[in-house]
Parts: C-alpha cells; sequence; structure tokens
C-alpha cells in the first residue's frame, strides 16, 4: 500500500471541479445564477467556439467589494449563507461557494466588478487557482466575469467535451431556461459575436416566448395562474397543435430556480390526457412559488433536482393549474388554408361530395341500401330487443342517449344485462342549434352551427363518446357486458395467461368475463357491449399487452387505457355510410360534450371553418 496524503488544495480543487463544472454550459449556467443572486436587471452572456474557448458573462448587479474579489474564488467562500440554519431556507440560486473555486481551478478567469458605494472597481486575475493580478479599474456598476480555454490544465476532461456546435447547443438551452425562469431581466446572448436572443425584461413571460420560439407560439400559449394550498402555479401551457415529440420544451420553476422533477412532468402529463395523442409532450413554462421552507434544494450537486415536503399537495396544486387552464380554452381548431390552394383548387368533374360544391350535398339525405344498415356499427335500438333487432328505418324507435350502445344482430352474442346510466352534467340540445350538411368520404360530418362549418370525424367522434359513456358506467360499475352464446378461445403465452390470472377482476371491472381454459389458452365468456368477434382477440390481447408493459403504472391508469381501447374498437369505423338519423345522434350528443374535442388518444374531433373565413376568402369582406 502506497501512503495516505492529504491532497494539496490546488489537486483538490481540480477534482471537486468535476462536480461542478462538467462542460462549458455548467459554467454558463453557475456565472448566469450568480447575476440573478446579485439581483441584475440585465444580463449578457457571450461565448465563442461552444464556450470552449471563450465565455463572458456581464451583469449590472450589485457587485462584488473590492475586499472580497479575490476571496470569491476561495472554496466554500460564498456571501449567501453564513450558518447550518441557513440552508432550511435557502432564497438564491448559488450557496455552496463552489462555482467561482471551481471554474477557476480548470480555466483563466478575469473578474471585473464594482459595487454601488464604491467609486472604483477592481480586476481580478486567477489561472489554474492561482491569483495572477489585482488592481483596482475604472468600470460601471456590476459584475463581468470572462472565463478563457476551459480544462486547458486538464486534459482528461478536455477530451470529454463535443463539438463546439453540441456544447454551443448545450448553453442555447441553459440561457433559455434561465430566460423563461427570470422573465424580469433583460437577456442578451452572443454566440461568436452574433447576437442570437434579446428579451426585454419586461417581465412578461410571453415576451420571452416570443424571443426564444417565434409568434406561432405566442399564439398557442395559455396563460395561467392559480393557487392551491400554499403553492402558486403561474406560467404558460402549450395547446396541442405545438406539442412535441419529447418533452424538451418544458421548464419548471420552483422559486425562480430550474429544477427537473418528475412529480411536476407527471402532473402536467395528467392533466394533459385526452387532449394529446400518444408520444406526444405538451409544451410548458410552469413557475412554482413554495414557500422555501417547504422545498429542500440540497439534494443534488448542481441542483436540479428538488425535495417536497408534500408532494401530494404539490401535485395537485400543478394538475388543477393546467386542466383548468386547458378546459377553459375552446378546443376546436380553425381551419386555415393557404390562399393559393383555395383559389386555385378545381374540383374534379366526377368529385360529388366536396365541399366547394356543396349546392350537390346541402340537405342532402343519405341512402343506405338494406344491406348495409343491418351490419352497419352504429344502429340504434331499444335496449328490450337488441339482441333481435333488425329494425330499418321505418320502425326505429324515438332514439335517447341511452341507446348510444351498440347492439349487433348476431346470433352468437346475447344481451345479459344493459343499464342505462344517466349522462351527468349534459343538457338536451336544441335541435336547431346546428344543421346538418351531409357526411363526406364516408368519414366525416359536415354541419352548419352558428357562424362556422365544423368538420366531424365520425370515427373519432363516436369513440369519444363510448368512452365518456364507458368512463360513467365504470365508476358506477355498471359496466355493460355481454354473454356470448359461443365462448371465443384464444391462445396465449404462459405469461401471458398468468397475467390474465392475476387480473381476472380488473378484467371483470371492464365487462371481461374470463377463464384459463387449459393447454395455453383462455376462454372469454362475457365481453364489453358493441364488441365484434373478429375484433374481440385484438382488442383483449390489446388490453393483456398494457397490463403486462405498465407495471408501475397506478390500477386506474390501466382501467382508463383499457377503456380507450374498448371504446376505440366498438365505435363507428371510418369509411361507413351513415343514416342520417344517427348522424343526426352523432352530432347532437358530441355537440354537448363541452370543451372535449380530441378522441380518446387525442386526435381532435372536429374542426371548424368561419363563416367570417369563408367570406373573406371570397373578397365578399376585406
Ligand atoms: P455561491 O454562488 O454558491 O455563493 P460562487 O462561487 O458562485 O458561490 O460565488 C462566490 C461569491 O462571489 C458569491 O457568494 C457572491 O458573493 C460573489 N459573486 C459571484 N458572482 C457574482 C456576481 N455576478 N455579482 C455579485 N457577486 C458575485
Ligand atoms: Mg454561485
Amino acid at each position: 500500500m502506497k501512503k495516505i496524503n492529504i491532497l494539496d488544495p490546488k489537486v483538490a480543487n481540480m477534482i471537486a471541479a468535476g462536480e461542478v463544472v462538467e462542460r462549458p454550459a455548467s459554467v454558463v449556467k453557475e456565472l448566469i445564477e450568480n447575476s440573478i443572486d446579485a439581483a441584475a436587471q440585465a444580463i449578457t452572456i457571450e461565448i465563442k467556439n461552444g464556450g470552449i474557448t471563450y465565455i463572458r458573462v456581464s451583469d449590472n448587479g450589485n457587485g462584488i467589494d473590492k475586499d472580497d474579489a479575490a476571496i470569491a474564488f476561495e472554496r466554500h467562500a460564498t456571501s449567501k449563507i453564513q450558518f447550518a440554519e441557513d440552508l432550511d431556507h435557502i432564497e438564491t440560486l448559488g450557496f455552496r461557494g463552489e462555482a467561482l473555486a471551481s471554474i477557476g481551478a480548470v480555466s483563466q478567469v478575469e473578474l471585473i466588478t464594482k459595487t454601488s458605494y464604491s467609486d472604483e472597481g477592481i480586476h481580478v486575475v486567477v489561472k489554474a487557482g492561482k491569483l495572477l493580478k489585482q488592481e483596482d479599474i475604472g468600470c460601471p456598476q456590476g459584475t463581468t466575469i470572462i472565463v478563457k480555454n476551459l480544462f486547458y490544465n486538464t486534459p482528461a476532461r478536455m477530451k470529454f467535451l463535443k463539438k463546439d456546435s453540441t456544447e454551443a447547443g448545450y448553453i442555447s438551452d441553459i440561457v433559455n431556461k434561465m430566460i423563461l425562469g427570470h422573465p424580469e431581466i433583460s437577456f442578451r446572448y452572443i454566440n461568436n459575436g452574433k447576437e442570437i436572443i434579446f428579451t426585454p425584461g419586461d417581465n412578461n413571460l410571453m415576451s420571452c416566448v416570443y424571443s426564444l420560439f417565434g409568434k406561432d407560439y405566442v399564439k398557442s400559449m395559455i396563460p395561467l395562474d392559480h393557487c392551491d394550498g400554499g403553492i402558486e402555479v403561474a406560467g404558460l401551457v402549450g395547446k396541442a397543435d405545438i406539442a412535441r415529440a419529447n418533452r424538451g420544451l418544458q421548464s419548471f420553476f420552483i422559486n425562480g430556480r430550474y429544477i427537473k422533477s418528475k412529480i411536476l412532468t407527471y402532473a402536467v402529463e395528467e392533466a394533459y390526457k385526452n387532449i394529446l395523442l400518444v408520444n406526444r409532450f405538451p409544451v410548458v413554462i410552469l413557475h412554482l412559488n413554495i414557500n422555501p421552507a417547504f422545498i429542500d434544494v440540497n439534494v443534488h450537486p448542481t441542483k436540479m433536482e428538488v425535495k417536497f415536503s408534500d408532494e401530494k399537495q404539490v401535485y395537485q396544486a400543478v394538475y388543477w393549474a393546467v386542466k383548468n387552464a386547458l378546459y377553459a380554452q375552446k378546443h376546436i381548431p380553425e381551419v386555415t388554408i393557404p390562399k393559393k390552394n383555395i383559389f386555385e383548387y378545381v374540383p374534379a368533374a366526377n368529385e360529388k361530395s366536396n365541399i366547394y360544391i356543396k349546392e350537390d350535398i346541402i340537405q342532402q339525405e343519405i341512402k343506405i341500401p338494406k344491406s348495409t344498415i343491418s351490419h352497419n356499427n352504429y344502429q340504434y335500438h331499444s335496449k328490450h330487443d337488441a339482441a333481435t333487432d333488425t329494425k330499418t328505418e321505418q320502425s326505429m324507435p324515438a332514439i335517447n342517449s341511452d341507446d348510444l350502445y351498440q347492439m349487433k344482430n348476431s346470433t352468437t352474442i346475447e344481451t345479459k344485462s344493459v343499464t342505462a346510466v344517466p349522462r351527468s352534467g349534459l343538457q338536451t340540445p336544441s335541435l336547431y342549434d346546428f344543421k346538418i350538411i351531409g357526411q363526406i368520404f364516408n368519414t366525416y360530418i359536415i354541419v352548419q352551427k352558428d357562424e362556422e362549418i365544423l368538420l366531424i370525424d365520425q370515427h373519432a367522434a363516436h369513440e369519444r363518446l363510448k368512452y365518456e359513456q364507458l368512463l360513467v358506467e365504470h365508476r358506477n360499475h355498471v359496466v355493460c357486458a355481454q354473454t356470448l352464446l359461443i365462448p371465443v378461445v384464444i391462445p396465449l403465452s404462459n405469461i401471458e395467461i398468468e397475467i390474465i390470472k392475476e387480473n381476472i377482476e380488473f378484467f371483470k371491472n371492464i365487462g371481461f368475463e374470463v377463464e384459463d381454459f387449459g393447454n395455453n389458452s383462455i376462454v372469454i365468456r362475457q365481453t364489453p357491449v358493441s364488441i365484434e368477434e373478429q375484433e374481440l382477440k385484438d382488442l383483449f390481447i390489446e388490453i393483456v399487452e398494457l397490463l403486462q408493459h405498465s407495471k408501475k403504472e397506478i390500477i386506474t391508469d390501466i382501467e382508463s387505457r383499457a377503456l380507450y381501447s374498448i371504446a376505440c374498437k366498438s365505435a363507428i369505423k371510418a369509411n361507413k355510410t351513415m343514416h342520417s338519423k344517427e348522424i343526426e345522434r352523432l352530432v347532437s350528443d358530441i355537440l354537448r360534450l363541452d370543451n372535449i374535442n380530441t378522441c380518446p388518444h387525442g386526435r381532435p374531433i372536429i374542426i371548424s371553418m368561419s363563416k367570417h373565413y369563408i367570406e373573406k376568402q371570397f373578397k365578399r369582406i376585406i
């Protein structure tokens, strides 16, 4: 064994630097945080070569006292805390006193600073942890720190850096977060001599969004401000049209500090459930104000994580803040067609059901051949004679919304119990509220309502209605189920059968009665209503897969996803002719579902085009 040495402070600092200074972006983050802590109102960040050769951060904050300037580069040198108790109520971004020491240990740093009460400023140069120069200098109030040749004396770290452009990208990310965290500060960001970003510092988060992402984002952000249990949640949440394929545009700030938090991400995504497509992630910028005594920021070396003393309360506050903001919005997206397309469009002679030759389809009764009716997925029958009903238009009973169940004229299926569940909170719509123009492409329904044309996706609409209905039934423990006259046997793998056996109760709750049938197969004796036999196997396997791959999710989530699948499989498909009465029912039901305009998978149900827009396009109005 070699002799044990106490490390030279210089070597110790180089090692410690690794914790704080991983790459140029971490230097930028530390320096900006120092400027924010110094109450700066304007901060300029300039970098060259991805920050590897040059980083400058200048601010107009409080500055550092001349006597303290060199000390700031010592380890554990901080003006922000003094006693252990201070750790319980940290209100600054920094408090460890490590950043300047760490940066100074692995680069050449210049500090120029002046306080308001001093006539002169001071210029300090530190290289590889050594003080090279300290002299008085004339300068404005505030602090400038220039970091040159980062990691020049630690080649091992240098080797891990990526291309300049990649490092510059990491820096932009940090600058963006800082900007979104502090709309009250004016930021200027210069890369290789070019100004990339400027924000006015007018304390308006929208101005930051405009500077960073452009005006399209401004149009699609919804402001929110919500207070719940002493937690204030404010900020902006994006509409579905700007959702992303990853979580890159989600930013959370607690008391001005950018943090990453699974609980906050989860709360937001739960609030967006049913609004976004699967694997789409919302754009959100949320600021939480919480009493510092209820959070612990001292859990992570780069301070990106926090611990909450009451996670549940934080979850609730964020969930409701976002949900309320989203549901207060009108969810029907407007159709905007680029001018060029409208004027250049010439309908083909055989294109009967095109929107531009509306006369052809106005009030047109859709004729459905009898054979189609009896196989139609979206028939209305009185629930008493559903099993044998082959009724056509003439004998169709008065429809009420409880009859939205789809009963098939199949000899293999018998209705066991159908319990009608009132659709709470819905008002009866006035039939004169809208005019149905017709169905096009056997898939979309055109409706005139108020001053708008609505285009409704029949499958998405019906799927949504089915889902809402299933949800109510499920909550009331009265899921409509049908017993199969001839049970269906499905061969499955051992693991799948084990999963099913463990979840018999789960299946029962969503309307399935299943049993182990031996020989690596299970038998389904009862299913949720309206599932065709050929769809049944797919649906069942889909739900088994859901259970298999969602081990960590809470059961109610899996149940509601299973209900999505059932709704999808039982809803009327696209490319199906619909009877006018069916269309009427579907339209009036879907228009009563206020504030919901996505199918359970997040696709839109309705898109609209305003009369105003049409008149503008035809130049009737300017
Ligand atoms: P910490 O931020 O954790 O206190 P740092 O090493 O980042 O530690 O900074 C050390 C000290 O230097 C700070 O506590 C602060 O007093 C001073 N300082 C650093 N940057 C600035 C700045 N831009 N303006 C004013 N004071 C600063
Ligand atoms: Mg600091």
